[in-house]
């Protein structure tokens, strides 16, 4: 089975809109697996499908971002989002966007109905922090950034280090570590078309 690695921005994985997922099988549970080893070892408490390359409605979580607490790790496979209450301005970051932190407002409370890896739905009511991480990891499944939600002065200050993020990639690209733009859409799209 194939090997995950996180991928950074502007990488096209980080503005797809992913489809549900269809099937729960031992390669999809394979790849769970992997997103919370990426996630303890780049030190993240959350994890979308998409920061992986792959373009399915499904992210992982552990608030405490502690491998050795792991009955704090929950998946969440097609999420919604199906109440917000409140709202709240904290700093947030995103292992897609490695040292870039800015202030987002997020709703203070929500109550998201997902289903589990062994296919049983559930619903939780969130506050705090795990609220926070639940809704930024949504957000990547419909393609949105945590930067799409900074105001534009923040976004202005940020656009520096998006450049040097965007010109890494481009070296890459150029010297054949990374896929062209073209290839990677077209492995998106064959992943896509794999389980649908
Ligand atoms: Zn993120």
């Amino acid at each position: 089975m194939s090997d995950l690695k996180i991928v950074y921005h502007p990488h096209p994985a980080l503005r797809w809109k992913s489809k549900d997922v269809t099937r729960i099988d031992a390669q999809l549970k394979d790849w769970v697996g992997q997103m919370f080893e990426l996630m303890y070892q780049a030190r993240g408490i959350g994890l979308a499908a998409n920061q992986v390359a792959l373009p399915y409605r499904l992210f992982v979580v552990n608030p405490t971002g502690d491998p050795d607490e792991p009955d704090q790790e929950q998946v969440f496979i097609n999420p919604q989002i199906v109440k917000r209450n409140g709202s709240e301005d904290s700093e947030e970051g995103c292992l897609s966007l490695p040292e870039i932190y800015g202030p987002v407002t997020r709703a203070e409370r929500i109550t998201v109905e997902a289903f589990d890896l062994d296919g049983r739905d559930f619903s939780m009511e969130l506050s705090g922090l795990p609220a926070r991480v639940v809704q930024h990891e949504n957000d990547h499944l419909d393609g949105v950034m945590f930067t799409d939600r900074v105001t534009d002065n923040v976004l202005a200050g940020l656009k520096p280090l998006l450049d040097d993020l965007a010109s890494q990639m481009g070296h890459m690209q150029e010297d054949g570590r990374l896929g062209s733009e073209d290839q990677l859409i077209a492995e998106l799209k064959r992943l896509e078309a794999e389980r649908t």
